[in-house]
């Protein structure tokens, strides 16, 4: 079995970043991704809150993340999704679908998921109409009218891009303002081909081989309504990537988030938290950065023990 001294799980922000850390503090150190390294800021259509970069393209962002990290000494497996963790033994043990690994420390990133809405439809239309990412889908779109369901940061950043590239873009909003940076408000709302629908659910999203329309309703005025649509971007939220992690004995609040102290500790000794599936409550990459420092520095002074630790 290949002995490490840290395994990162998940190549998002926060695990990137903890890569850098603990490598350049001398421990050896294997990230472990299911997909490819980059995590949720590659779908972010255009990053301009990270410091140091006033406009900057998720996928670009995170682009820099993966070469600055594989610089440093880290190595990386892509597409190595784990399957079971065994936090309580000493090395820790992570087994994967191809192989089997031991560590001395353990810092879990495997960032959230996109929440869904739970309506009529939205499974069955899930990559025929119904996405959860705008630039990776986006670009299907192109022309085309499409509705995005949300009024966070992530819905309104979504409809400015898709602004950008398809005839018309609806908003769909449960309530009468949106959550969103006024920022990305304020530009929502110079484009012209934006509508927003204040007060409203989507409450089916109909269609035959794809998406053909929804059906809303006001919740204010309960009428109900069919707009035709060709798409339907649901940006509601995240829940955390958290099962494997419960399963391996952490604990998690009342959300699913896994929760950690101010050092990233999870209840397990050895075993550390960062980014999205956190229940730290500010969800931005300069958040998981953070986060992910936190956690390999305090996951270097739990395995190196080092003289000031004492
Ligand atoms: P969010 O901030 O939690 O907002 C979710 C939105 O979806 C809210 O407007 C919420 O409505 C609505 N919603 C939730 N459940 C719903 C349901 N079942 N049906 C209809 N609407 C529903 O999530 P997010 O926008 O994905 O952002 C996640 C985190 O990432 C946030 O912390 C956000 O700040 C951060 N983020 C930051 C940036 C940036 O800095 N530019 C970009 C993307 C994301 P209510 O308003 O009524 O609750």
């Amino acid at each position: 079995m290949e002995k490490w001294d840290l395994i990162i799980i998940g190549a998002g922000a926060a695990g990137l970043a903890a890569g850098i850390y603990a490598s350049r503090s001398g421990l050896k150190t294997l990230v472990l991704e299911e997909k490819l390294a980059g995590g949720a800021a590659s779908d972010a259509p255009l990053v301009e809150n990270y410091p140091g970069f006033i406009q900057i393209s998720g996928a670009e962002l995170a682009e820099k993340m993966v070469s600055h990290c594989k610089k440093t000494g880290v190595v990386i497996h892509d597409l190595e999704a784990v399957t079971t963790l065994d936090l309580k033994s000493e090395p820790k043990k992570v087994k994967t679908l191809r192989s089997e690994y031991a560590a001395t420390a353990v810092i879990i990133a495997t960032g959230a998921h996109y929440r869904e809405i739970g309506v009529k439809g939205e499974k069955e239309f899930r990559g025929r109409g119904v996405s959860y990412c705008g630039v990776c889908d986006g670009p299907f779109f192109k022309g085309k009218k499409v509705v995005v369901a949300g009024g966070g940061n992530t819905a309104c950043a979504t409809a400015l891009y898709l602004s950008n590239l398809v005839a018309e873009v609806l908003i769909v909003h449960r309530r009468d303002a949106f959550r969103a940076e006024e920022v990305l408000v304020r530009d929502l709302k110079s484009k012209g081909n934006v509508k927003i629908f204040w007060n409203t659910e989507i409450q089916e999203i109909k269609g035959d081989r794809t998406v053909k329309s929804v059906v809303l309703r006001n919740a204010k005025t309960t009428a109900i309504s069919e707009v035709a649509v060709d798409g339907v971007f649901v940006q509601i939220g995240e829940s955390a990537n958290s099962a494997l992690a419960k399963e391996g004995g952490v604990e998690l609040d009342e959300t699913g988030s896994i929760k950690i102290d101010m050092h990233q500790r999870t209840n397990l000794s050895g075993v550390y938290a960062a980014g999205d599936v956190t229940n730290y409550p500010v969800k931005q990459i300069g958040a998981a950065v953070g986060q992910g420092i936190t956690a390999a520095l305090e996951a270097y002074a739990y395995i190196k023990r080092p003289y000031y630790r004492k």
